[in-house]
């Protein structure tokens, strides 16, 4: 049953060949033998589980149930959820129970989906290896000695692992993308804007943007349809029609004009990483595009951006935690400065802590011209010569991550290494374009990813070309043999 995708447990559902009672049962247990193993989940919400799904089984019997109705999901622990531990993998938030829901939170809802519990995370969504997270590390469904990715490891595990047909992510730098793929999944991270950020917990405000990270194409769709839409309560998501999905799932791909951008294939990139996504182009190739090398010259410059404007944008995100509002309180403060210094002392991890230096000083008077600004103007070539590349072809394609799963610990004492996970995966979120990783092959038994990148507001486009893709190939359909 868990093997299936959510189109054929919709039909069973809507059929009466399986109750949703029963479907959430089976992932809870499936959860309860498998997550010791694997820590996918920071919490496991079965009584209100259980409930939704009672709820969802009289919409069914009623005949008043959408497409979703009754299917059970997982959301990554940074989406507030009422009544239900919000934590963001830190100490700071343990014991917070969010008022109220984020935006996503309430939409997936609507649509009827039971949710499940919530998924670990690297603290504050800072990290390429889930190593961060204050609950402790995710294991890789395919090789438990190695990481999931990060920042979403626990949703890319749990989804991996078919402990949650589909779950959540968010994506600041790739956190959406890298981990499905070192965990052979299907994950979106749409255009900025296209889904609201309301009640998703702030890490640097401009880069963040929620998305489904799923077994393949058409859940991918299922999902975004249900999340996607203009919000009020953001003032960052834009006010544009949501299409439904997975209308141009089908769509051909003759004449699809792909372009690989040179600087994706260079040095630092896996050689056999290189193979897989070789013969995923050649495949496209077969379905009709065309593929013209392309270049995107300031690559180079992604990395470094990205640690000025994110650490930046996430001092100031995560002042509002002083140990007076959220979260964790120091003990018996002496005074005022006392109470904020223990409690954020107290309440962050290192690498938080790290990256709230950085910001602090580089948006500090003297310094702010130097780097902040530069960083912004980078950040404006960056996107430019994306759209000129746009002008020559529709997508770009090249690997999502430079290497398979590693080993867990093999990059904890090397920050900058730690953030070179990311290079192929940043400049998107720099840029607000929408891009997509999908499996691609193995390398010594582990999985890669595709990377797809679009124009904005191309999620279908994406979507459509990964569905092409999946439909005369069978890596999606792999699943790690200890999880069958
Ligand atoms: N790995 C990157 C970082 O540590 C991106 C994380 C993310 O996308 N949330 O910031």
């Amino acid at each position: 049953m868990h093997n299936k995708t959510l189109s054929e447990l919709s039909e069973m559902l809507h059929k009466g060949e399986v109750t949703s009672v029963e479907l959430t049962r089976h992932f809870l247990d499936r959860i309860k033998a498998h997550n010791t193993e694997l820590n996918a989940f920071i919490s496991v919400c079965e009584e209100s589980a259980l409930a939704q799904a009672a709820a969802a089984d009289e919409q069914l019997k009623n005949k008043t149930a959408g497409k979703l109705t009754g299917i059970p999901m997982a959301h990554k622990d940074i989406f507030c959820t009422k009544g239900v531990r919000t934590s963001c993998a830190s100490k700071m938030l343990d014991s917070f129970v969010s008022p109220y829901d984020a935006t996503v939170v309430e939409k997936i809802a609507a649509s009827g989906m039971v949710m499940l519990g919530k998924t670990n995370m690297d603290e504050f969504a800072m990290g390429s290896s889930n190593e961060t997270s204050y609950y402790g590390p995710v294991k890789n469904p395919w090789d438990t000695d190695r990481v999931p990715g990060g920042s979403s490891g626990g949703s890319a595990a749990a989804v991996a692992a078919r402990l949650a047909p589909i779950a959540t992510g968010t994506d600041t730098g790739g956190s959406i993308r890298q981990p499905s793929s070192l965990c052979n999944l299907t994950g979106l991270k749409p255009t900025y804007g296209r889904i609201s950020r309301y009640g998703m917990i702030a890490f640097a405000s401009s880069l963040d943007q929620a998305g489904p990270m799923a077994a393949n194409a058409e859940d991918a769709a299922l999902l975004m349809n249900a999340m996607s839409g203009f919000d009020e309560r953001d003032s960052t998501s834009v006010e544009r029609e949501v299409p439904d999905y997975t209308a141009t799932l089908n769509d051909s791909l003759e004449g699809l004009r792909i372009g690989l951008p040179k600087e994706y294939f260079g040095e630092g990139l896996d050689p056999q990483v290189a193979a897989t996504i070789e013969t995923a182009i050649k495949e496209f190739e077969k379905l009709g595009a065309t593929i013209k090398e392309i270049s995107l010259p300031n690559t180079h410059l992604a990395v470094p951006t990205y640690y000025v404007v994110a650490p930046a944008e996430c001092s100031s995100n995560l002042s509002r935690m002083d140990g007076v509002r959220f979260g964790h309180r120091a003990e018996n403060p002496r005074d005022l400065q006392d109470l904020y210094q223990r409690s954020r002392s107290e309440g962050f991890g290192a690498e938080v802590k790290r990256r709230i230096m950085i910001g602090t000083y580089v948006l500090s008077a003297g310094y702010y011209d130097a780097y902040y600004l530069k960083a912004q103007q980078c950040r404006r070539l960056i996107s430019d010569e994306f759209q000129q590349a746009f002008n020559e072809v529709d997508v770009i394609m090249g690997p999502t991550a430079p290497t398979t799963a590693f080993k867990l610990g093999e990059k904890t004492d090397d920050p900058v290494a730690m953030y070179l996970a990311d290079i192929y995966t940043i400049s998107t979120n720099l840029a607000g374009l929408p891009g997509m990783s999908i499996p691609a092959g193995f390398a010594e038994g582990l999985p890669t990813g595709l990377q797809i990148i679009g124009n904005y507001f191309d999620e279908g486009r994406l979507l459509n070309i990964a569905h092409r893709y999946q439909q005369v190939t069978n890596w999606h359909k792999q699943v790690p043999a200890a999880f069958a």
